[in-house]
């Protein structure tokens, strides 16, 4: 009855489709199915949000890769960038080294939330009924870009550095997102672990913020934010090389598994 459609288009239908998928029996994963990101191509550029838990904003400051007149402030409104959607992959699949571009790749799980019903100057108190749900991104970024080219476009962008899955979960099944834990591993040792409730600027407070002047779409993505733990908070900083595997978790959204490679080509030789 679903047929071959792509999460987008459930979303855009869901109010059709929802009750009907609740009510199918749940079809486990094939055997050997590889599972691809929720939203493998997003309609448009995700929406992220800097600093947003306390600890990481310390972190950050110490690092000396924020700019230093405002290294240390929380910020009094959201502050919101954007990652292009061909930087999307899947679970399981390669963070590319971009050994030519950057020599200082990072690490940054973060709770992504899926809207389901769009709309613009949603109120706070109205947002929670626009998510249709979520998954994990590791927002993976370029540190070097990030701080040289100020605005972090281009340091969050690069082909593969958006790792999305390894699958969607409804905001019926994952329940209140204050109660989810965010969690990553590299090569098994444990470097993030925050809850959800820490965020300085809570999911509804990111609706109302971005649909104030832009209409958020089915499908819009917003990723929330990662906490302290990253590369960057170590003196010296420990950026990911070739090999390294990072794990990203949220209690209930599963486990976003990805290892950091360079692929052989004319530009990258073996
Ligand atoms: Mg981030």
């Amino acid at each position: 009855m679903v047929g071959h459609r792509t999460l987008l288009e459930v979303i855009a239908d869901w109010t059709d489709l929802g009750p009907r998928i609740a009510a199918a029996v749940g079809l486990p994963v094939a055997a050997g199915a590889r599972l691809r990101a929720p939203i493998p191509r997003p309609a448009r550029n995700l929406f992220a949000v800097g600093k947003n838990y306390h600890d990481h904003i310390q972190e950050f400051a110490r690092s000396g890769y924020d700019a230093p007149d405002r290294a240390d402030d929380v910020p009094k409104v959201p502050i919101v960038f954007s990652k292009v959607p061909s930087a999307v992959t899947g679970p399981g699949d390669d963070i590319e080294a971009h050994p030519t571009v950057t020599g200082e790749l990072d690490y940054e799980a973060e709770l992504a939330v899926i809207i389901g019903r769009g709309g613009r100057g949603i109120a706070r108190e109205d947002a929670m009924a626009h998510v249709w749900g979520y998954t994990i991104i590791n927002d993976v970024t370029a540190r070097e870009l990030q701080r040289d080219h100020q605005q972090w476009l281009l340091g969050k962008s690069l082909d593969t550095f958006a790792p999305m899955g390894p699958w969607a979960v409804t905001a019926q099944e994952a329940g209140d997102p204050r109660e989810l834990t965010v969690s990553s591993t590299v090569n098994g040792e444990a470097r993030q672990h925050a809850s959800v409730a820490d965020l300085i600027f809570d999911i509804p407070e990111l609706i109302a913020t971005i649909s104030a002047g832009i209409t958020l779409q089915p499908g819009d993505i917003i990723a929330t934010g990662t906490p302290a733990g990253v590369g960057i908070g170590f003196t010296p900083p420990r950026f990911l090389t070739p090999g390294d595997v990072v794990e990203c978790s949220i209690t209930g959204l599963g486990t976003l598994r990805n290892t950091v490679r360079t692929p052989r080509t004319a530009r990258n030789p073996a």
